[in-house]
């Protein structure tokens, strides 16, 4: 059995007043942590105050990115070494804005994706398609692209300790939600490919999360879908009512 996660995605929001009140209100209250996993993802500059502040709760914290090295002369960089040590659990990577606006490619998103397994990190490795490729009849090459160059070289184990954040390009922050058959086809075929590289086992234990537009009236829907098994969340994982709504309607 495959245990959801709600992950939220914070991006570049918050000042670190906000984000340790934000997890000061929502720590204690994660319900039904045998049900769900719950986590929020923000920016590093963050992450040591919100894991010292949530320490022995059931809210994980994760970042946003990470350096495909240990250490070294990378300015700018965030080490997952240092990320591990201070006690984060999950690193989004190759979240379409990274690749859109910073030219990540899927080599380098495949570089960081070992890294993070290396150094004891989970990764949110995210795909998904633009409205073009999706209208275009794309939707399966570009998926399968993805994922195929994301996932080289990692173990059978590694594939099923990821999770995988299917995420619609056109669903992101714009309100259009995929709808639930629409996710759920899409996820599906995410698990398929999983199966086509590795095998049924990896396909049936990696946790595949969908994103884009969901909020606390839509979450019920798309978890009732067989292979939706949780969701990564921008806008509405920034408030704490909203978020624990989200874990609600798991
Ligand atoms: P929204 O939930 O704001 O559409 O953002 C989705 C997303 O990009 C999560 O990574």
């Amino acid at each position: 059995m495959r245990k959801p996660i709600i992950a939220g995605n914070w991006k570049m929001n918050k000042t670190l007043g906000e984000a340790l009140s934000f997890v000061e209100e929502v720590a204690g209250k994660i319900p039904a942590t045998e049900k769900v996993d719950a986590a929020v993802c923000a920016s590093p500059l963050f992450l040591a105050s919100m894991v010292e502040a949530t320490k022995g709760s059931d809210l994980k914290i994760g970042a946003q990115n990470a350096s495909d090295k240990d250490s070294g002369a990378f300015t700018g960089e965030v080490s997952p070494v240092a990320l591990k040590d201070l006690g984060v659990t999950y690193v989004i990577l190759g979240h379409s804005e990274r690749r859109e606006y910073y030219g990540e490619t899927d080599e380098f998103i495949n570089n960081k994706t070992k890294k993070m397994f290396e150094q004891g990190l989970t990764p949110i490795l995210c795909c998904g398609e633009t409205l073009e490729e999706r209208e275009g009849g794309k939707f399966e090459e570009v998926i399968r692209t993805q994922l195929t160059a994301d996932l080289a070289g990692l173990t059978e184990e590694q594939v099923k300790n990821l999770v995988i954040a299917y995420e619609p390009i056109w669903a992101i922050g714009t309100g259009v939600s995929a709808t639930e058959q629409d996710a759920q086809d899409s996820c599906k075929f995410v698990r398929e490919v999983v199966a086509d590289l590795y095998n049924q086992a990896a396909a049936d234990a990696v946790r595949i999360q969908y994103g884009g537009s969901v909020k606390p009236d839509n979450i019920k829907e798309y978890m009732a879908q067989p292979d939706i098994d949780g969701a990564l969340v921008g806008g509405a994982s920034l408030e704490p009512s909203s978020f624990l709504a989200l874990l609600e309607g798991v």
